[in-house]
């Protein structure tokens, strides 16, 4: 008994809290047009309310954000009450919630054998409630809580794609239309640099741009910001959108269908989204909504998802509307890549290179389709800057490839018991002191014999781009580190099969087969031996255009920075750093232990670089399987022609090589507008730098 009232004061402390967060972002949001909540934060904790609403129907309260749309209009203009109520849209998070909500109203309509809908984008705009009276606009405006609106006629006259007339021979009385005004993007960023230079806040999003333009009290300001309209919804009284068309008024205008409306629209002179599509089942609109997942990055405007309406009128008008949404439309959404969660605890993780790296151990949460745990923090200056405490509530994002980081927190979330974090003093694999450099951000641990440096050190070593040891993984690394069998990656040149024995669980076959391995690795050329070796900024690229300049390991250790840098695609920092690494004693011991061991220490020198081929100076990602070259040889052939290859696409990716299979690679580089060539079009390219 002690426990359910100790629960319900709990939820309805619960209750009460999110509906006062709630409330005061929707006032931002809808009256000052200057949200601080992210919109997926905002979309969570609604989510939170509507389930705890569910569970608690008694707790219910009529001011709940739950029971109504938006929030009443603002003062300085007069208030318009709709014909029809102008609602919110019901979500959908994915397809599988979709086919729910379709299943709730199957039950309201068991005859119709297979629900028509119309698939339509959704622009991240502001809706506008139109009317034209004999075909001439009258009034013009916003949709405030659904029934009450805003009149903002003088506004809308200065959005050039609504028509102050309508084409159409015989107007009928009264025509309504519904629609979506938005910033298009370059408007957008052309406001806010304007903003930015005049001192003003600037505006979240484009969304909040366009809601806050309208309803400038100046419409000369607006007439300036170039909104745009698409229109999406007609209501003709007693001939569009009433059901059943009356017998007497046997207009030319008669639409039974969202689509028909759609096209009615268009001839009558307004913009309508040229990217609908009538969808007959329900697959149809899964592939609608896969394929603008990422088709609709290279629109010039905003879209947070699609819309699905029943196409039939006769059938949205029997279903109607809820207290806040119309029952025959829903929005599928797109996945936040950003969410909010809790940070657990701060972990630190050491790396091969020392670096401590704070890491946040969070509440699971989902994000772009995967589920994020973990996310690093970078360094301490990334802590203070960002303020994190434990317990807090922060957003990550996920975006692309990206590894999930925190992007903020939100202080108002912040329990009384949340604490400050500070960095550990001592390393936390060796205990011995960590370091910081007073102008780097990054904590070190210096100490070389520290476990976890050692660790990381063979396992780089040990990787595939690296001398690629088949079989010695993570979990063999650890248990040799610590039974005192390797102190430095040469070590691995002196063990033999009975002292790998010694280990658990390691059989005869292993421990022989990984003596094997061992031994081939000596085979790898010169190149990858140097990107082994961990040198800072020296990746698996870097090590390959060093080692065509400098062929053996002496000539590398000999070169003064100069000399270095003086390579094509080398830098300064990367040649101070490989020169620093060579003047350490511990690394000279290093190199001529390897040496002793028979490890490829120099190698052939391949042609020269062409620095006048197309390909100098470009920087290319290969993805999928390609129809001939495996994907290493097309990395070296770029390479030998002056080109980069790296492994992530970016805005810097000049050009993407694509083969069979290519995933989100592909997918990213069509969202920057990236250049894609076949195997076919990089070896006419590869052909080209011979001639040069
Ligand atoms: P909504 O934006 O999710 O959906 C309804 C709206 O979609 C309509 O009013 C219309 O303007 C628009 N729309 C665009 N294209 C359309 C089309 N083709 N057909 C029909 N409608 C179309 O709902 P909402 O009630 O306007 O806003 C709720 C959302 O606003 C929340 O999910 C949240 O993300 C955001 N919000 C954020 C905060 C915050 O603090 N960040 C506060 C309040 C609301």
């Amino acid at each position: 008994m002690e426990t359910a009232s100790v629960d319900a004061i709990a939820v309805q402390q619960r209750l009460t809290e999110l509906r006062q967060l709630i409330q005061r972002a929707s006032y931002e949001y809808y009256v000052l047009d200057a949200p601080t909540m992210p919109d997926s934060v905002y979309d969570q904790l609604y989510r939170e309310l509507q389930d705890l609403e569910t569970q608690y129907p008694e707790l219910i309260t009529p001011d709940s954000p739950t029971q109504r749309v938006g929030e009443r209009p603002a003062s300085q203009f007069t208030s318009v009450r709709h014909n029809i109520p102008l609602y919110s849209l019901e979500n959908a998070f994915n397809v599988e919630e979709f086919a729910n909500w379709q299943e709730r109203w199957r039950r309201v309509a068991p005859t119709v054998a297979e629900f028509e809908y119309v698939c339509e984008l959704k622009i991240d705009g502001s809706a506008l409630a139109l009317t034209y009276e004999n075909g001439v606009l009258v009034r013009g405006a916003t949709r405030g809580d659904g029934i009450t609106g805003e009149e903002i006629t003088q506004n809308v006259r200065t959005i050039r794609s609504i028509p102050l007339r309508l084409s159409l021979d015989n107007p009928p009385p009264v025509v309504e239309v519904r629609g979506e005004a938005f910033l298009p993007l370059q408007s957008f960023e052309q406001i806010n640099q304007e903003r930015e230079k005049a001192g003003e806040a600037l505006f979240a999003n484009p969304r909040n741009a366009a809601a806050g333009t309208l309803r400038q009290l100046d419409s000369r300001i607006v007439a300036k910001r170039k909104l745009d309209f698409f229109a999406y919804t007609l209501h003709i009284p007693g001939v569009v959108g009433e059901g059943e068309v009356e017998p007497d008024n046997p207009s030319a205008l008669a639409v039974t269908s969202q689509w028909e409306s759609l096209e009615l629209l268009r001839q009558m002179g307004f913009r309508v989204n040229p990217n609908r599509q009538l969808c007959r089942s329900l697959a149809e609109v899964q592939e609608y909504y896969d394929r603008w997942s990422t088709a609709r990055l290279d629109l010039p405007y905003m879209t947070d998802g699609v819309v699905a309406k029943l196409n039939s009128l006769a059938l949205q008008e029997r279903l109607g509307f809820t207290q806040k949404f119309p029952r025959w439309a829903v929005a599928l959404k797109y996945p936040a890549e950003e969410s909010p969660t809790i940070v657990e605890n701060i972990s630190v993780n050491v790396g091969r290179t020392g670096a401590i790296t704070p890491v946040a151990e969070l509440r699971p949460v989902q994000l772009a389709g995967t589920t994020v745990s973990r996310a690093t923090l970078h360094n301490s200056d990334r802590i203070a800057e960002l303020d994190i405490h434990l317990l807090d509530t922060v957003i990550v994002r996920k975006a692309g490839e990206i590894i999930p980081e925190v992007v903020r927190v939100l202080p108002e979330l912040r329990p009384a018991e949340a604490r400050r974090y500070t960095m550990p003093t001592h390393c936390p694999e060796c205990n011995e002191p960590v370091f910081k450099p007073e102008d780097e951000a990054v904590t070190r641990c210096i100490n070389i014999s520290c476990p976890a440096i050692l660790r990381g050190a063979l396992i780089h070593w040990a990787s595939r781009d690296a001398l690629d040891i088949n079989g010695l993984g993570e979990k063999w690394v650890q248990q040799f580190v610590e039974r005192g069998l390797l102190h430095t990656v040469a070590d691995l040149y002196d063990l033999t099969a009975e002292q790998l024995m010694t280990i658990d669980r390691m059989g005869k076959k292993s421990a022989e087969n990984l003596i094997k391995a061992i031994a081939h690795s000596k085979t790898q050329p010169w190149s990858r031996v140097l990107y082994g070796l961990g040198i800072r900024h020296v990746g698996s690229v870097n090590a390959q255009v060093l080692t065509q300049q400098f062929t053996d390991v002496d000539q590398l250790a000999a070169a003064t920075p100069e000399a270095i840098a003086s390579v094509y695609g080398i830098g300064d920092e990367i040649a101070r750093s490989v020169h620093q690494w060579f003047h350490l004693e511990a690394n000279q011991t290093l190199i001529e232990r390897l040496r002793q061991a028979g490890v490829q220490l120099a190698g052939e020198a391949p042609p020269p670089v062409n620095t006048t081929s197309p390909l100098a100076g470009k920087t290319f990602v290969v993805t999928g399987t390609l129809p001939t070259l495996k994907r290493d040889e097309a990395k070296s052939l770029i390479q030998a022609a002056g080109g980069k290859v790296t492994d992530s696409v970016s805005k810097k990716t000049d050009y993407l090589v694509v083969g069979e299979d290519a995933g989100s690679k592909l997918d990213k580089a069509i969202a920057l507008g990236i250049t894609q060539l076949s195997e076919d079009q990089l070896l006419a390219l590869l052909r080209e730098s011979k001639q040069d």
